[in-house]
C-alpha cells in the first residue's frame, strides 16, 4: 500500500491557540530581562514587564479589527467623478515578524473607483490596522490592496510603500539609510503604463 502524499500544510496567519494571560506574557519579558544579564527586580525594571506589553497592546492593535468594518460605509453619490483618487503620505508604523523591530514608512494608495467611494480616513485606518500587526513590507502591502479589492472592487487599484526598517538598521547590516518601496497594481493600473506613470509622478510630485 502507499502512502499518500499529502502537501504541507500551510500555517494560518493568526493562532487558534488559546491566549496566554497577561501576567504570563509580562513573565516572559522577565525573563527576558533577566537573559539580557539585568535584575528584573531592581526598581528602573520592576514596571517594565508590565509597560511592554501594554506597549505591545498598541503595536498589535490590528489584531483587533476587520477592513470589513472599516470599509463598510461607501458613498455612491460621485458626481460622476471617474479619474483615480489617490491619498499619499499615509505615515504608517509597524513591526517586522522575524525580529519585532519597528518598520516606518508612508504609503501612497490610489484606486480607480467604479461608481462606490469610501471615505478618504478609512484608507488611512486600513494602512494602520494591517500595519498594527507584525508584519512583512510585502504582506502588508498585498493586504492592503486585497482588503480595497475585495470591500470597494474599483477599476483598479495602485499601493506604493516606502519605509525604513529598524532590524537593517540597529543590528545586521547596519544600513542606516536603506529605504524598502513595494508596488502592487490591479486592474487598470496593471494593464495601462500611462496610469501608473501618472500615479508614480502624483506621488514623486
Ligand atoms: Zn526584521
Amino acid at each position: 500500500m502507499s502512502k499518500k502524499q499529502t502537501a504541507p500544510k500551510k500555517p494560518k496567519l493568526v493562532s487558534s491557540t488559546p491566549r496566554p494571560a497577561r501576567e504570563e506574557a509580562e513573565a516572559a519579558i522577565r525573563t527576558l530581562l533577566a537573559w539580557v544579564g539585568e535584575n528584573p527586580e531592581r526598581e528602573g525594571l520592576r514596571d517594565t514587564p508590565r509597560r511592554v506589553i501594554k506597549a505591545f497592546d498598541e503595536y498589535c492593535a490590528g489584531y483587533n479589527m476587520n477592513a470589513g468594518d472599516i470599509l463598510a460605509k461607501t458613498f455612491s453619490e460621485t458626481g460622476g467623478y471617474d479619474g483615480a483618487v489617490l491619498v499619499k503620505h499615509i505615515e504608517f508604523e509597524s513591526r517586522c515578524e522575524h525580529h519585532l523591530a519597528p518598520f516606518l514608512g508612508k504609503a501612497h494608495i490610489s484606486y480607480i473607483p467604479s461608481g462606490k467611494i469610501v471615505g478618504l480616513s478609512k484608507i488611512a485606518r486600513l494602512v494602520d490596522m494591517y500595519a498594527r500587526r507584525l508584519q512583512t513590507q510585502e504582506r502588508l502591502t498585498s493586504e492592503i490592496t486585497n482588503a480595497l479589492q475585495k470591500h470597494l472592487k474599483p477599476k483598479g487599484i495602485a499601493v506604493m510603500l516606502e519605509a525604513e526598517h529598524f532590524c537593517m538598521k540597529v543590528r545586521g547590516v547596519h544600513k542606516d539609510h536603506a529605504v524598502t518601496v513595494t508596488t502592487r497594481f490591479t486592474g487598470e493600473y496593471q494593464k495601462d503604463d500611462d496610469l501608473r506613470e501618472e500615479f508614480f509622478a502624483q506621488v514623486r510630485g
